[in-house]
């Protein structure tokens, strides 16, 4: 009989650091669920430093290693889809290379997957170890509004390591959107998930590849891609202005019928000004903010460019 394979996707961005630990961890797993078989699918998403070699070293040792090299720096996204398309496991897990999820806890994850009664298992972190005093505040609010806005659920501490069947993945797969929101797409797929909970982990080595903006350019992709809310809010906006502006006019009429038309609220209106052309700014780019990943999506670009993997490697 043959054996289930599991597909081990790691997205490793700069993590020349952190790569050894993590392929011996992950190895000490494999070692411990010898029922199965297991392939390393690491994703090198444009790394600077010395990942590539590192992957090639690997898969010189050890054939279960996989790899495909990018062009470019495409985004964690792109490198989990990346892995998701070229994975040939039945069973199919994404994971950080930094060790702040541990991969040990795939021998708790797999069996729940072997039951039947679940197509994927999914991790939560209790905590926020490792993040910044911001971080932790932004992601916070960012979860609270996207609750609110969005019909997808989205998990507050939601990690990005999960286990799923063939199948949950042919889902995943199906959508080509170019703008990918992962936490999303997983929820958005249905299928039935088990959520389990543990604390994560500071970075193994390296360091955290998100900046502010990077994370605040991807929380506005979040709610974009699962929310038109916002274009609701706009148009909300634009008609309690009108209804305003509407009082305002007749209260001024009446006012200057009866006590005539002195001169006078320069600087209030000049407040309004700003006030209302602030407004309309702000629900232009709201309007905008659509209409860019509308555009994107519409030139139907890659998500990735290869540049190499262990199949097309040159032998020098
Ligand atoms: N990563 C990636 N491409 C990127 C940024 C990150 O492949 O552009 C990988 C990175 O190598 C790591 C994982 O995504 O394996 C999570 O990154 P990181 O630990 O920096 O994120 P954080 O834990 O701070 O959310
Ligand atoms: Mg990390």
């Amino acid at each position: 009989m043959t054996k289930t394979k599991i597909s081990v996707i790691v997205p490793c961005y700069n993590e020349e650091d952190s790569l050894p630990l993590f392929y011996k961890e992950i190895t000490k797993v494999a070692k411990n669920m010898h029922d199965f078989d297991f392939e390393f699918l690491f994703i090198n998403d444009g790394s600077k430093d010395q990942t590539l070699d590192q992957l090639r070293a690997l898969h010189q040792e050890d054939k279960r290693v996989r790899y495909i090299s990018f062009s470019r720096n495409f985004g964690k996204e792109a490198a989990i889809y990346a892995g998701l398309e070229n994975a040939s496991g039945d069973y199919i897990t994404t994971v950080d290379a930094d060790l702040q999820d541990p991969p040990a806890l795939l021998k708790e994850m797999v069996p729940i997957l072997e039951s039947g009664e679940y197509d994927c298992v999914a991790t939560k972190s209790t905590n926020r170890k490792g993040y910044s005093f911001l971080r932790k505040i932004f992601t916070k609010c960012f979860y609270k509004i996207i609750g609110i806005i969005s019909d997808t659920e989205m998990v507050s501490g939601a990690r990005d390591f999960r286990l799923m069947t063939r199948q949950m993945v042919t889902a995943i797969l199906s959508m080509k959107e170019y703008n990918r929101y992962s936490k999303g797409l997983f929820s958005f797929v249905g299928f039935d998930t088990k959520w389990i909970e543990f604390e994560i982990e500071e970075r193994v080595a390296g360091t955290t590849k998100w900046n502010f903006w990077k994370l605040f350019s991807y929380a506005l992709e979040g709610i974009v891609a699962f929310s038109t809310t916002p274009l609701v809010v706009a148009a909300l906006i634009g008609v309690i202005f009108c209804f305003i502006s509407f009082v305002l006019i007749i209260v001024i009429i009446i006012k200057t019928l009866v006590w005539g038309d002195p001169v006078a609220g320069w600087p209030s209106m000049a407040c309004i000004m700003f006030f209302v052309g602030g407004t309309q700014l702000f629900c232009t780019g709201i309007i905008g903010e659509y209409l860019s990943k509308t555009y994107l999506e519409t030139k139907k670009r890659p998500i990735y460019i290869v540049k190499e993997t262990e199949k097309t490697k040159k032998t020098k």
